[in-house]
This record gives structure tokens, sequence and C-alpha cells, in this order.
């Protein structure tokens, strides 16, 4: 059959066709929990996904527990990359760390998204300002630091409090310093020696949010509601869905989302995350190029999973509804401080809570190992949901095994 269909259409053709057929073999950069809820969504699309590959460093990742197939290797292991693309039709990542030079020179042989021209952009935290500020879309003020003096220059004009901030590969808040003294000047550049800088004026927000946007190849945007993130020690410690604002605000923030999604041309779903300051303004605190810790709510409360989405978005398909079906809390577990190892996994038996753990055979101090999505089925309202959170938050214990 095949040889018949080779002999009357050319080659390429032919491959489109069979792909067409049997379904994708899509990469994923990166196995940890986005890359297992990843693999998950595309295990429930085998006609559009027929295997998935990740690459991830840690043998056994939590993607490789759900059905992926693994290259053992690190994320920036440029010939790892390579066999991936050689051995993938299209290559996503849920992680912003991946070498774009090396996705840019792999992209004849694979389709990549987001593309890794939308990596770069979003890779350097200076470039993507300017490139959100060209844009006009509204960010905190900010500088390239390239000298104290600079420095100096730059905190007179914008007064204390800043941020320093590595331009690039910091998480989790460990690439910023709070100057709230010039005293501080030495100490902060110290600690970022040899690093690219960039300075951006404190802002004095009420809430931190974020949207979670689609764009899918074929150029549909989609934006998930509002939602508002709390943070405890730099780490998301619970997402509020939708976020506890007035409409004017929600749609402002869902406005400038859809608009970021408009100029930076990417496919997929991307995580973009701002500030509400006192004054009501909405501005980018920054965008990840993949799905997002605020967007598991989409699990249980919508009818379609921002992992669903992502891949509906990279695959070219119709994007799915948005709409927040049921207001829900979702609470990260991490682990505790005290210890490092082999843990039980928890469990709960309560209704509308859903437990996800992510399959990590270690806990580490403060490692995201979970989550909990609590779901308001009963429409019990915000406050009586944020009750049961804490309740449900201090029953879980993580103990060594
Ligand atoms: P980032 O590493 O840029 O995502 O920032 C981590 C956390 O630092 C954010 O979630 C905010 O809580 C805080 N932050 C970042 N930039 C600013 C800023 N310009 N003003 C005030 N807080 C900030």
């Amino acid at each position: 059959m095949v040889f018949l269909i080779v002999s009357i259409f050319p080659k390429l053709f032919v491959i489109e066709l069979l792909f067409f057929i049997m379904g994708k073999i899509l990469g994923i950069i990166g196995g940890g929990q986005l890359g297992m809820m990843l693999t998950e969504a595309a295990n429930n699309m085998p006609t559009e996904i027929s295997n998935i590959i990740v690459l991830d460093p840690t043998k056994n990742c939590p993607a490789s527990k759900v059905g992926a197939e693994q290259i053992v290797a690190d994320f920036k292991n440029a010939s790892a990359i390579k066999e991936l693309a050689d051995k993938c039709d299209i290559i996503t990542y849920e992680i912003e760390s991946g070498d774009s030079q090396v996705l840019k020179s792999l992209e004849q042989t694979c389709e990549i998204n987001p593309s890794p021209e939308t990596l770069e952009i979003i890779q350097d935290k200076l470039i993507q300002k300017k490139f959100l500020t060209k844009n006009d879309i509204p960010v905190a003020e900010f500088r390239e630091i390239t000298s104290k003096e600079e420095l100096e220059s730059k905190i007179n004009e914008f007064g204390l409090p800043v941020l320093l901030k590595t331009r690039t590969g910091a998480y989790d808040g460990r690439g910023n310093f709070k100057i709230s003294d010039l005293d501080q000047i030495p100490e902060a550049l110290e600690v970022f020696e040899g690093q690219s800088l960039m300075i951006e004026k404190f802002v004095d927000f009420k809430m931190e949010v974020s949207v979670i946007a689609s764009r899918s190849t074929s150029g549909e945007i989609k934006t998930y509601p509002l939602v508002e993130n709390i943070h405890k020690d730099n780490i998301l410690n619970m997402t509020i869905a939708p976020a506890r604002v007035n409409k004017i605000i929600s749609k402002n923030a869902e406005k400038i989302a859809h608009k970021t999604m408009e100029v930076l041309c990417g496919a997929g779903v991307f995580g973009i995350e701002m500030f509400v300051t006192n004054d009501s303004q909405v501005l980018i605190n920054e965008i990840a190029p993949r799905v997002h810790n605020s967007g598991h709510h989409t699990l249980q409360s919508s009818e379609t999973s921002q992992f669903e989405q992502h891949l509906r978005a990279i695959l070219g398909l119709e994007l799915g509804s948005t709409e927040l079906i049921h207001n829900t809390i979702m609470y990260n577990i991490l682990g505790p401080r005290d210890f490092t190892g082999l843990y039980k996994s928890p469990s709960i038996d309560l209704e509308n809570t859903f437990l996800k753990m992510y399959g990590k055979l270690e806990s580490k101090p403060q490692r995201k190992i979970g989550h909990i999505n609590l779901v308001d089925k009963d429409d019990l309202g915000m406050d009586q949901l944020l009750e049961r959170v804490n309740i449900v938050s201090n029953s879980i214990k993580i103990i060594p095994e």
C-alpha cells in the first residue's frame, strides 16, 4: 500500500500523509511535572500524537512514569537535542532554558514550537522587557546595568528601592536582589558578579496575577480568565481562580495578554505573570513560554486543561474553551525543609479535592512534589474555599518513608 502511494505521490507528501494517518511523534525538552502533565494530555490524543519522547537528565523522570520514552541527558546537550529532533516530528518544551541556538539549527529537521526566536526574546529579561515596551505593553521601568556607576546613576533616577536582576537563567526569585539602601550596592554586585544585569523600579503591587494565554500555529488566540497568585519565599504557594479583582482590571489584564500573544507570534501556551499596582494598573512582570504552575487549576476548573490547549496550539488544532466552569484554588505541595529523601506519598479522600502527585522519588526542601485543586462545585464562595485549603494543606504531611 505504502509502496503504491510512494510511486504515485512525491516522497514529502507521503511522509506528511503518513504522519497525518499515524499521528505525530512529540518531543518535549524537560520531563518534570509539566512534561508529565503534557504527556498525560498527549496520551488522550492518540489520533494526533502517536508517541512522546522527553529529554531530561533525571532517570525515571515524572514524564517517563506516565508513558513517555526518555533520552537521559542535560537539557542543553546539543547532540541529545539533535537526537530528539531526529526522532520527533514536533518539539516543544516545559522549561525555558533550552539552547535556542541549537534549536534554531534544527528548525529544518523538525517543527519547533514555541519557535526558538520567541524563546530567545523571552530567555533574556532585558530583551523581553525591551520587546514589550517597543510594542506598548506596560512593564515596570527598567534599565540595563553594565557598571557600578551606571547602577548608582539609575538608582538616583528611579529612587529606592529597586530590584537588581540577572538577565538570564533565574527562577523562583533567585536572580533578584532588592536594594533598599545605597550601602547594599557592593553586596548586590558581588552576589551577581560576572552576570549580565538589569534594574527595575520596585513595584508596590497589591496583587500578583497571571493569564494563561495560548496561540495556535494558525494564529488563533485564547486566554484563560485572570488568576491570583500568592507566593511564599518566592515560590508559588497557591493560585486563586478567578483573581479577586474587579472586572475592569481582569479585562485589562486579559487584553494585555492577548496583545502580547499577537506580537510574540509564538505558538503554544504561555504563562504571563503580572502585577496589579495599588492604583490598579496592570504591568507584565515576566512571560514563561510554556505551560505554567498557575494554570494547573485548569485540570479541573475548565473544559480544556492548559496541557491539552498547548498541544492543540502546537498541532494547529482549533483551541479549546477557556471558560472557568468552577472557581478553584490550586495549592502547591512542597518538600518540607527538614529532610531530603524518599517519602510516603500522601492521599486525600475528600469531595471536590483533587490531589496530583508528580511521582518524584525524593523530596527535597521546597521542591514542588505535587499540588491540590479544590474545586468549588457547591458554590461555597472564595472565603470558604480558602478555609478549606487551609484545613486540607495542614492535613498533608510529607514524611520520610
Ligand atoms: P521574577 O524572578 O522576576 O519572576 O520575580 C520573582 C518575584 O519577585 C515576583 O513574583 C515578585 O514577587 C518579585 N518582583 C519581581 N520584579 C519586581 C518588581 N519590579 N517590583 C516588585 N517586586 C518584584
